[in-house]
């Protein structure tokens, strides 16, 4: 009997749709997909894509940033797959700020709503995030979306007056010092590495701290044979894949994001036979502000 995976596969093909998962996605959902990656991973891919369809694996922010730089239908499989750190942001509050305080950049990372990227001059990875705050031609920056990672780049980038909105990513702002601490002292040998939306003393009692494609990195170069993990769960299946050799504990079971976990392989399987899932369709005007702030962030890529 074929199996849903194995349908999934063969349909795909045929109708010409590619799966593109976020690192945090279910394992199985990972498996059949085409790209994994973080956010600008999968926009660098999803740019020159040569496919009819993008099935966008994670939050509805991703299938929105894939949107922005593609012409291709994007569905996302699950309405309510969002991302709760999104919502803290209040847009006219933010405009509020811009107007009262027009010397200011707004600079939100690239994870962010649609909506925020259109009221931003500018998108940042979390993965360039110190690199391009620091080359910023604006001394003030207001850093939106997550606080702890505004409060990270600002101790990083010194010359410069960075303030951050106060919305967090409540899976990393959950892990404490005491379990960074307490792990230390099962596993004093164990290199510890934690992302960098965790809170500023999780980062100072860690390793290392970064992006989850600085983890990956880091930890390919690593010597240790063990590695605990803070960031979301689904980054141990890339690394396991990736460092067949290494051990990987996660730091906190708390560390599972719901909502990027919310897509199965049969939604996936019906959005691919029964025409399922959301389109993603975006207000032009707000299409064409977001996209300026992504080709902002690019301007810094090259
Ligand atoms: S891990 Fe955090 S930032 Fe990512 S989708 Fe979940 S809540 Fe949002």
């Amino acid at each position: 009997m074929i199996s849903m995976m194995d349908e999934i596969l063969k349909i795909k093909e045929e109708k010409s749709i590619k799966i593109f998962a976020h690192n945090y996605q279910n394992y199985e959902v990972q498996q059949i997909a085409d790209y994994v990656g973080d956010y600008l991973e999968l926009i660098e891919i999803a740019k020159d894509i040569n496919c009819e369809t993008i099935i966008s694996c994670g939050v509805k922010s991703l299938a929105q940033t894939l949107k922005l730089v593609s012409d291709k239908k994007v569905i996302l499989p699950v309405d309510e797959a969002v991302c709760p750190m999104n919502s803290m942001v209040n847009i006219d509050e933010l405009i509020n700020f811009k107007n009262m305080h027009p010397k200011f950049t707004i600079v939100s990372t690239l994870n962010s709503q649609i909506e925020l990227k259109a009221v931003s001059d500018i998108c940042i990875p979390t993965s360039k995030a110190v690199e391009i705050a620091e080359k910023l031609d604006s001394e003030n920056i207001l850093f939106v979306s997550d606080m702890n990672l505004g409060n990270y780049i600002s101790k990083k980038v010194k010359n410069k007056n960075i303030m951050s909105w106060t919305s967090y990513c409540n899976i990393h702002d959950k892990v404490t010092k005491q379990e960074v601490l307490n792990m230390k002292e099962k596993h004093p040998n164990i290199p510890i590495i934690v992302h960098t939306q965790c809170r500023e003393d999780v980062i100072n009692s860690a390793d290392y701290a970064g992006s989850t494609s600085q983890i990956i990195e880091y930890v390919k170069n690593l010597k240790d044979k063990k590695v605990i993990i803070g960031t979301e769960t689904g980054i141990l299946h890339v690394l396991r894949r990736l460092n067949p050799d290494k051990k990987f504990d996660l730091l906190s079971p708390t560390l599972i994001c719901m909502n990027m976990k919310k897509t199965s392989l049969e939604d996936i399987y019906k959005c691919i036979t029964q025409d399922k899932g959301q389109n993603i369709e975006i207000d032009e005007k707000i299409r064409l502000k977001a996209l300026n702030s992504i080709d902002n962030m690019m301007k810094y890529l090259i």
